[in-house]
């Protein structure tokens, strides 16, 4: 008889796994070193960040690294290793990491062709709408699996089991978390201007008031 249908396995998220020093043999150097000195691997990062993607979250683990010189510890995302990069394969961590929760390239996108100007509130009803959205599509999954399960068992007259219930749904992050991340998303796409402008400045270039009298408040 077929085994019973594991919740977790409908439920489960995706690891994104950093590594551009394994990965590509990349000779990543100290960042705070004057001289040239390649940093060591110190194994995977212990904590695991969550990323919120249109769909759902996943979660970034990192590779940890150290200066045999200074003894400085960097994560392999953190902007001085990633800026280490060529474009080629920058471009391929799809992450932007803002406070708590990170966000994948795809929310990024969404927001950059909005320029916010639908304000971050109906960004967030929508990017919740497709969480839930996906929520569903696995819960039916795993609830007529259950069914199924079910009925072929009592078919052959063996007594019913108790099915795991349903994960809860977590809502993505609010919408302070969508606007945070869109400004860091200007700010990090104007390198060149970073250290000459202010804010009032940024927003002549982007032309998006609305951040103004936000960060204003
Ligand atoms: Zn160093």
């Amino acid at each position: 008889l077929k085994q019973c249908p594991n919740v977790h396995s409908y439920f489960h998220r995706r690891l994104l796994l950093w590594m551009p020093k394994r990965m590509w043999a990349f000779d990543l150097k100290c960042p705070v070193c004057v001289k040239s000195i390649s940093l060591n691997s110190k194994g995977v990062y212990r904590k695991v960040r969550n990323v919120i993607d249109l769909k759902g979250r996943y979660y970034l683990a990192a590779e940890y690294h150290q200066c045999p010189t200074c003894q400085g510890t960097f994560i392999s995302y953190d902007d001085r290793i990633l800026n280490q990069l060529p474009f080629s394969l920058r471009v391929r961590f799809p992450i932007l990491l803002t406070g708590k929760f990170a966000s994948d390239i795809g929310v990024v996108n969404l927001m950059r062709s909005r320029t916010l100007g639908n304000s971050s509130t109906s960004l967030w009803n929508d990017v919740t709408e497709m969480h839930s959205d996906e929520w569903m599509r696995r819960a039916v999954a795993y609830l007529s699996d259950c069914e199924r399960h079910k009925i072929s068992r009592k078919r052959l007259g063996i007594p019913d089991v108790t099915y795991a219930t349903l994960p809860l749904f977590h809502n993505p992050p609010g919408c302070k978390w969508f606007l945070a991340t869109y400004i860091r998303d200007v700010w990090s796409r104007l390198p060149v201007l970073k250290s000459r402008i202010r804010y009032g400045t940024l927003l002549k270039i982007d032309s998006t008031k609305k951040i103004t009298l936000k960060l204003q408040v």
